[in-house]
């Protein structure tokens, strides 16, 4: 940040009285810019046909990681709740409708300043087609996902805790779970 959104007069950073961290302040009308990470929200759409289960995934037409594979996913916006963010996301980048289930999984990004957000989806019919942001959209079984070209790890992360599970939720072993991670720095390439 260069300039006070307030008053468009330079801000500094400075550790402001009474803080600890450094904040842009701007000395001419006295406000404090604080920054705070910002929440990423998106589905794990879900196909289950003649007994195999597959995953929509969006291929990036923007950077960063244009061109690698990811689930529908982006920037919550003001007023709306993350599950409206989840829906919009999957319309906006995959053109797909879906039916919203848990929470899947609940990922720290301390060093990007994020929250990513995954819930589990139903697609309701098979009408999706690449928003702008997306050059192709597909299908895969867990077999057929291209592991060596997901976008994020925390889609990587999300996609495994996902067919882990389903396997014991198959099995009746167990129902899905809360997956919670913090992730501090780039994976390599699994
Ligand atoms: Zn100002």
């Amino acid at each position: 940040m260069k300039f006070c959104s307030e008053c468009a007069h330079p801000v500094s950073l400075q550790i402001p009285p009474d803080d600890t961290r450094p904040r842009f302040v701007c000395s001419n009308c006295g406000t404090i810019h604080y920054q705070n990470p910002k929440m990423v929200v998106g589905s794990i759409p879900v196909w289950e046909h003649e007994g195999e289960t597959r995953i929509l995934l969006c291929k990036r037409a923007i950077e960063p990681r244009l061109g690698y594979w990811t689930l529908p996913a982006g920037f919550m916006e003001n007023n709306e709740t993350t599950e409206d963010a989840a829906r919009r996301e999957t319309e906006e980048e995959a053109g797909a409708k879906i039916t919203l289930h848990g929470l899947f999984s609940m990922i720290n990004v301390p060093h990007v300043h994020q929250v990513h957000l995954f819930y589990r989806a139903t697609l309701l019919d098979l009408d999706y087609a690449a928003g702008i942001e997306s050059l192709e959209v597909e299908m895969f079984t867990e077999a057929e996902i291209p592991w060596e070209d997901i976008a994020f790890p925390t889609v990587a992360y999300t996609l495994k805790a996902f067919f882990s599970d389903l396997k014991l939720v198959q099995k009746n072993d167990a129902k899905f779970a809360l997956h919670t991670e913090d992730i501090y720095k780039p994976m390599r390439s699994n």
